[in-house]
């Protein structure tokens, strides 16, 4: 992934609305890039402050509080890839039980079937 692509993607990152393909990319660039970073962070910071001015609460120190939020919004996203990547494998995995079961299940129903004719 480029800047200019992962800059497009700063705002969706905000929305919760990347792909977790998406999701995967933009957080690998953003955290081998620093420009990116901090456009990331500006963005993020400037959500933050918004939300908290419509919760009027206090703003000191609120920017250091910030950065350190994106850090762990930064590490729920990477949490949820994994959570998200887990269930894709957990459900392909299901699907291969099924079939193999269903396979066993015929074989067995066609081997017995088979003594009667
Ligand atoms: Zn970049």
């Amino acid at each position: 992934m480029n800047c200019r692509a992962a800059e497009g993607m700063v705002t969706r990152y905000m929305d919760h609305t990347l792909s977790i393909k998406e999701l995967e990319e933009f957080l690998e660039h953003v955290q081998s890039c620093s420009s990116c970073y901090e456009e990331l962070e500006t963005y993020f910071i400037v959500q933050q402050a918004m939300v908290q001015l419509d919760e009027e609460e206090e703003e000191e120190s609120a920017v250091l509080d910030l950065q350190h939020l994106l850090e762990q919004d930064l590490k729920k996203s990477r949490r949820y890839i994994r959570k998200k990547k887990l269930e894709q494998i957990l459900t392909a995995a299901l699907f291969i039980i099924l079939i193999a079961a269903l396979i066993a299940f015929f074989a067995f129903a066609i081997q017995e079937l088979s003594q009667f004719l």
